[in-house]
């Protein structure tokens, strides 16, 4: 019989760190080397099992036979459960909260409510928005065009999502909530950050070009 194979990782459902075993493997080979052994290099698709909440991720990383010997010598990227990819251009606290805030995204529902409101908290100091809570500030910045009126709107709602994360007496974030909340704070996020980025972006490579 075929050992059990595993592979140390951080569960993106329930945050166990854990040695998980291997429930199915793709190699979608790239290159052999046959003058050198049978020697293969492509990339390793693994499917791997958690041992305490029993749910799959899918794992992806090149392997190269002849150069490495272990997964140290490789770089794993999870492909599933899928963790945000951050949006473009954001300041390095706003970066910084919404990453953290996508760690726990598929963990705790109420921690990933408190911390998309702290990112935006960090969006409105950013700004320079005044007034006493974020709801107030949101509504400077919309007041100053600096994000659309319809933003606002749902931004407020943001902050009432926020407010039952941080406050267990009014209830509780579930995981149907989480989604909602990370496509309004991106709304946000892209609105303000990336898309003036991505302008910038295509203004210098346009610069370029012209110089050609
Ligand atoms: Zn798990």
């Amino acid at each position: 019989m075929k050992e059990k194979e595993y592979v140390n990782l951080k569960c993106g459902h329930c945050g166990n760190h854990a040695s998980m075993e291997v429930v199915n493997t793709y190699f979608d080979l790239h290159e052999s080397y046959d003058d050198f052994g049978g020697l293969s290099a492509g990339d390793y698709y693994r499917m791997l099992l958690c041992p305490a909440c029993k749910k799959v991720s899918l794992i992806k990383f090149y392997w190269h036979e002849g150069i490495m010997t272990t997964l140290g010598d490789t770089e794993i990227t999870v492909l599933y459960p899928n963790i945000s990819e951050i949006p473009k251009g954001l300041p390095q606290d706003v970066h910084r909260t919404f990453e953290s805030a996508s760690r726990v995204k598929n963990i705790d529902a109420n921690a990933y409510g408190v911390l998309i409101g702290r990112t935006l908290e960090f969006v409105c100091i950013e700004r320079k928005a005044t007034g006493d809570n974020l709801y107030t500030q949101l509504e400077f910045l919309s007041k100053n065009n600096e994000i659309p009126a319809n933003i606002t709107t749902i931004a407020s709602q943001l902050r009432i999502f926020r407010n039952i994360g941080a406050h267990a007496s009014s209830g509780e974030l579930t995981k149907d909530e989480v989604p909602i909340l990370e496509d309004l704070c991106l709304a946000i996020l892209e609105y303000i950050y990336t898309v003036p980025y991505l302008v910038k972006k295509a203004n210098e490579a346009m610069e370029k070009v012209k110089k050609l």
